[in-house]
């Protein structure tokens, strides 16, 4: 059986504990990752179902600088985007506010006031109640 001479990521420089190198058996399973081109046992690839094996092609450390990079790469797309998306609801959401203030205002203001004078001695008790909590504080 070939030995696993090197799990040691090219790109990060990470290696692998000798406890994960061997997962109780001597038969481990190994993966070469398509980026670092390291023969990695199957716990160092991130599970992917719709590949073959159930493994992504790229290592986790290498999968994780790839995130990475891309992040770098586009981070002025992600935020615009972001942004857009930030944009489009603010939007929708301030027009939904308006119509519904507009039309309803009115309503709420009635049905309110209506609640108010019909509960007066409710709201009243419920405040009272709530202010001898507050002076019980002390
Ligand atoms: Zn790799």
């Amino acid at each position: 059986m070939k030995e696993i001479e090197s799990t040691e990521c090219v790109i990060t420089g990470e290696t692998l504990k000798p406890n994960e190198k061997r997962q109780g058996t001597d038969i481990i399973e190994l993966k070469t990752c398509l980026k670092c081109k390291i023969s990695k046992p199957h716990t160092e690839f991130n599970k992917q179902k719709i590949n073959k094996n159930g493994l992504y092609s790229y290592c986790k450390c290498c999968s994780r600088e790839q995130y990475k990079s891309y992040f770098e790469k586009n981070k002025e797309k992600i935020r615009l985007n972001h942004r857009k998306d930030y944009e489009k609801f603010g939007d929708k959401w301030k027009i939904t506010r308006k119509k519904y203030s507009s039309t309803n205002l009115d309503q709420i203001r009635k049905s309110s006031k209506k609640y108010r004078d019909n509960n007066r001695e409710k709201i009243n008790e419920k405040i009272r109640k709530r202010y001898k909590e507050i002076s019980n504080l002390d």
